[in-house]
């Protein structure tokens, strides 16, 4: 054994081929590789002395969070150079500061457990996502990651006071600081944010807390058309202002597949239509949040935006409800291999968006099944694309890819992007660095020499070496 090797070992690396499989693999199964290495560090100190060791031998690095990313990012190359640094024995609260409104945490702590912590101070984390039960904190930092609640709180990044992260060159930046205001020069941290791991290892974050809503009015609504969800949208942001905290458009196969998924899930409504919109408004304080959204609902009735609804009378029928929104990507995971796109344009372009790529799809791909839902307030839509039944496995990849070049064929027309939330990753990188202006891949790769000037932070991920 080579004598890195031998320096590695001591990190308890992962030997076992059953117990590796997970940090060979991610959520989708669509990427598989292999690693020199599996490591799970248990400090900060930990994770610096094995980057410092690996620049020193020019070895390739990738950190894991929960494996939940979407574009096979912090999945090790096939060729079993790199070496897995997974973040998961570093998850300690080091702090919750509820009168500043902030709490410090180790990159490997699950956002649920956050959610968890924070509301035990009557705070609340505000980012919310399908996968948070492991989804890690420093995995929604290296990603930029969005949800369920960006309308109100912003991503991610609008989230992050500080950060801690070790360099690719071994060395531990403390940007832990919990300052909600602070002007000084450039933000570094915000180059980290949104890196997907190829400027360095996220090891702790200093996050914003907000004041834990007392009051919660969930609504599930039949709309006509996405343009009749657009309209719902100027409406529920004028009448319910800033207390709107989600809003989702469901497509009817997104309810069939949530279905599909959880037999027992009832759909809400007797009335059936091609799309919904399922959205909460959230209040703490004095607020009569259930009279403001009273008001809402008739004056959306009455400008005949709204075909039929329902209001959670209670918090297990709001989780019902939200079920279908989780639970619809459960159903397309069991459809097997299909095509996931995360896309974004101006929320006032979502309806026509839409239109011209149902359009351009159903004459390119008459068989093709989209599934469209997405966040509304952010002009996101995951624009997904399931195969005809019984179309064979083989074939599958190339009409996926048909069918990805047929939905961002519509993207510059309303000056879209291909990614809103998920990043590049690998499964991005050829449609991302096409897009990408001479002199923003310039300065792109400026920022990445100056960081990692040996390239050993997760290559051929938003770079192609
Ligand atoms: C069911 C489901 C629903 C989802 N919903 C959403 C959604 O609504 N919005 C959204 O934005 N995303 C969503 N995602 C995608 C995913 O959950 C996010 O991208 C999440 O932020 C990834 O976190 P993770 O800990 O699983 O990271 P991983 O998958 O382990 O890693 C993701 C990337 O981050 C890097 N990385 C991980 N940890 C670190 C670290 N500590 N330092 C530096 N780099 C690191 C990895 O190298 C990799 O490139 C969803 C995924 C699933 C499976």
């Amino acid at each position: 054994m080579p004598p890195i090797d031998d320096h590695l070992a001591i990190f308890d690396p992962v030997t076992d081929p059953d117990q590796a499989e997970r940090y060979l693999t991610d959520w989708p199964r669509d990427a598989k590789g292999r690693a020199r290495a599996i490591l799970r560090p248990r400090t900060v100190e930990e994770v610096a002395q094995i980057v410092r060791l690996c620049a020193a031998a020019a070895i390739p690095v990738v950190p894991q969070g929960g494996h939940t990313g979407l574009v096979a990012g912090g999945v090790p190359s096939a060729d079993g150079t790199e070496v897995v640094v997974s973040l998961e024995r570093l998850n300690h609260i080091r702090e919750i500061d509820p009168a500043n409104f902030s709490m410090t945490v180790e990159a490997g702590c699950i956002l649920a457990n956050l959610h968890d912590v924070a509301s035990e101070h009557e705070r609340l984390f505000p980012l919310a996502l399908g996968a948070q039960g492991s989804c890690q904190i420093g995995g929604n930092v290296a990603t930029n990651a969005g949800g369920l609640n960006v309308l109100r709180y912003g991503m991610t990044r609008n989230l992050v006071l500080g950060i801690e992260a070790v360099l690719p060159d071994g060395q531990i930046w403390n940007g832990l600081r919990k300052l909600h205001k602070n002007n000084t020069g450039y933000d570094l941290k915000q180059l980290l944010i949104g890196s997907e791991g190829t400027l360095g290892i996220v090891t702790a974050v200093s996050l914003r807390l907000f004041p834990k809503p007392t009051q919660v009015e969930t609504a599930f609504l039949a709309v006509e058309n996405p343009a009749a969800a657009v309209a719902l949208y100027g409406l529920a942001r004028r009448d319910l202002s800033d207390l709107l905290s989600a809003f989702e458009l469901i497509g009817h196969v997104g309810v069939e597949l949530a279905q599909e998924a959880t037999p027992d899930l009832r759909h809400p409504l007797e009335t059936r239509s091609s799309h919904y919109v399922l959205m909460e408004a959230s209040a703490s304080g004095l607020v009569d949040l259930s009279a403001l959204m009273q008001r809402f609902l008739e004056s959306a009735m009455e400008a005949g935006h709204v075909l039929d609804g329902t209001v959670a009378a209670n918090s297990a029928q709001a989780g019902a409800l939200w079920r279908i929104r989780e639970d619809l990507v459960e159903g397309q995971a069991r459809r097997g291999r299909h095509l996931r796109t995360d896309v974004s344009v101006p929320i006032s372009d979502i309806a026509a968006f839409l239109a011209k790529t149902d359009a351009a799809l159903a004459q390119a791909e008459p068989n093709a099944i989209p599934v469209a839902y997405g966040h509304v307030g952010d002009g996101n839509l995951h624009y997904n694309v399931l195969p005809p039944p019984h179309m064979a496995e083989g074939d599958k990849p190339a009409f996926l890819k048909q069918c990805e070049q047929v939905v961002y064929a519509a993207l510059p027309e309303f000056a879209g992007s291909i990614s809103a939330e998920h990043g590049i990753g690998r499964a991005k990188l050829g449609s991302y660095l096409k897009g990408l202006a001479p002199e923003e891949k310039a300065l792109t790769e400026g920022v990445k020499r100056l960081f990692d000037p040996k390239g050993i932070m997760s290559p051929g991920r938003l770079f192609e070496v």
